[in-house]
């Protein structure tokens, strides 16, 4: 592949500026958090966890053999444990971000159609040409069709998303979208999207399906703060499909400002193609023998009669409320440069520290430490719904910081060397649980980031 040229005022690559570091870290950050469930858990297993675990049950809780210590002297039993999957706290971390990151940025929200109206005018101003056959198939089936189908009966979509994947029929369509939100312009509306799709089989529907079709595509919106991770076109990925590309291009021009790739969620939590620099190790039970796992039978209603249907329960395994578990956020900082040592008797907080780590960082990594600090607020102030039966009250739990350390890992195997530590050491917390035990992936990893001397 050939260097864009930048200097190029027709350049694609104009206005989209990535940032992708290079992989090599000296410092890590690495946050130990304590969760305690406040009501049931059940964050659910699979067909194993059932034969593995306490009992015969319909829905399971997701457990792990694991070894358990019993005592610092090394007593291991093998055992199998519940815990809650670091990539399920990812999850739920992920989703805070995306809301804060949203709701800090409404000014770079933009309508998809009005963005989509940009890149067919970019293309029709372009000499070369700019759209090609794929990229329009492309917006086609991984947005159009993906949003529809969200709403829509896959059979009609995919009618009509085969018709538009014509370059004039695709423009027509979202011309015709975007006419029908301008004006009250609507008694026509099923025989122009008739003309535009032109099947028999759905000729008939286009009166009624028209208008939800407007609506649908009208009211749905893209930002370049926050990819959106259900909908394949429209969520970050490396390396960057051309398709993509100009739709970004499209978006900058309708906000009139540089965008900065990936969005700023994906900097944070990764994408495919480029590992994330944060990682979220599994939550442990903090006390195996205390964790107590309970089953409790429900009755099926028939929601017409409104009665019991006989012969119909169902059984659901939980933790019950006041388990505690243990957990570790790990991130990866860019920088190279010596950070600042701090005091940390005086000032001692996450906060200093976080202010003191931005003095050596570029801007990914402020952002990125900003971004953590709000999404740790969050948590530690509002608790989090986690796991299965969130509607019955299932899954609420509370997240507390515990402890935090920086290590800079060129001096990690200097024994002199002691890393900063905020907070009172995780070993000494779970020395306090160790009688009821404590899985060996959370001490091994508790021992290698929080050394004791
Ligand atoms: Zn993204």
């Amino acid at each position: 592949m050939s260097i864009p040229d930048l200097n190029s005022s027709s350049n694609l690559y104009k206005k989209i500026i990535f940032s992708v570091e290079p992989r090599s870290y000296r410092y890590v950050l690495v946050l130990f958090f304590k969760l305690t469930n406040i009501t049931e858990l059940a964050v659910g297993g699979s067909a194993t966890d059932q034969v593995l675990g306490s009992g015969v049950t319909d829905n399971p809780v997701i457990k792990m053999p694991t070894l358990v210590y019993y005592s610092n002297n090394n007593n291991r039993v093998e055992e199998i444990v519940p815990y809650i999957p670091g990539s399920t706290i990812k999850g739920l971390l992920r989703s805070i971000a995306e809301k804060h990151v949203a709701m800090m940025d409404k000014n770079n929200k933009r309508k998809l159609i009005d963005v989509l109206m940009k890149l067919i005018e970019l293309d029709e101003q372009s000499k070369t040409g700019y759209l090609d056959k794929h990229d329009v198939s492309e917006i086609v089936d991984k947005i159009l069709a993906k949003i529809l189908n969200q709403y829509l009966d896959e059979k009609i979509v995919n009618k009509i998303c085969n018709s538009i994947r014509e370059y004039n029929n695709f423009k027509e369509f979202i011309k015709l979208v975007k006419k029908a939100s301008e004006t009250s312009w609507s008694s026509d509306l099923g025989k122009a999207l008739e003309e535009i799709v032109s099947d028999e089989e759905i000729n008939e529907l286009m009166n009624n399906i028209a208008p939800i079709i407007i609506t649908i595509l009208n009211n749905y919106e893209i930002s370049p703060d926050v990819c959106n991770p259900v909908i394949e076109g429209l969520m970050c990925e490396l390396p960057i499909p051309k398709y993509k590309l100009l739709l970004l291009n499209a978006l900058s021009e309708t906000i009139n400002k540089n965008i900065t790739y990936p969005c700023r969620i994906c900097k944070l939590f990764g994408l495919p193609g480029y590992m994330s620099r944060l990682i979220v190790t599994d939550a442990w039970p903090l006390g195996v023998k205390k964790t107590i796992l309970l089953l409790r039978t429900h009755i099926a209603i028939d929601r017409l009669r409104e009665s019991v249907v006989s012969g119909k329960t169902f059984d659901i395994e939980y933790i019950a409320p006041g388990a505690e578990f243990g957990f570790i956020i790990i991130y990866h900082l860019a920088t190279q440069k010596d950070i600042e040592k701090i005091d940390q008797n005086n000032d001692g907080t996450l906060d200093k520290l976080i202010e003191t780590i931005k003095k050596a960082s570029n801007k990914t990594d402020e952002e990125n430490l900003d971004l953590l600090k709000k999404i740790i607020e969050n948590i530690e102030t509002n608790g989090v719904w986690i796991g299965k039966r969130k509607t019955w009250g299932m899954g609420k739990v509370e997240i507390k910081l515990e402890a935090t350390a920086l290590i800079d890992l060129s001096k990690q195997t200097d024994p002199s060397h002691n890393p900063l530590i905020l907070g009172k050491n995780p070993n000494e917390i779970i020395s306090q649980y160790i009688k009821q035990g404590i899985p060996l992936p959370l001490k091994n990893t508790l021992q290698i980031f929080f050394p004791t001397t």
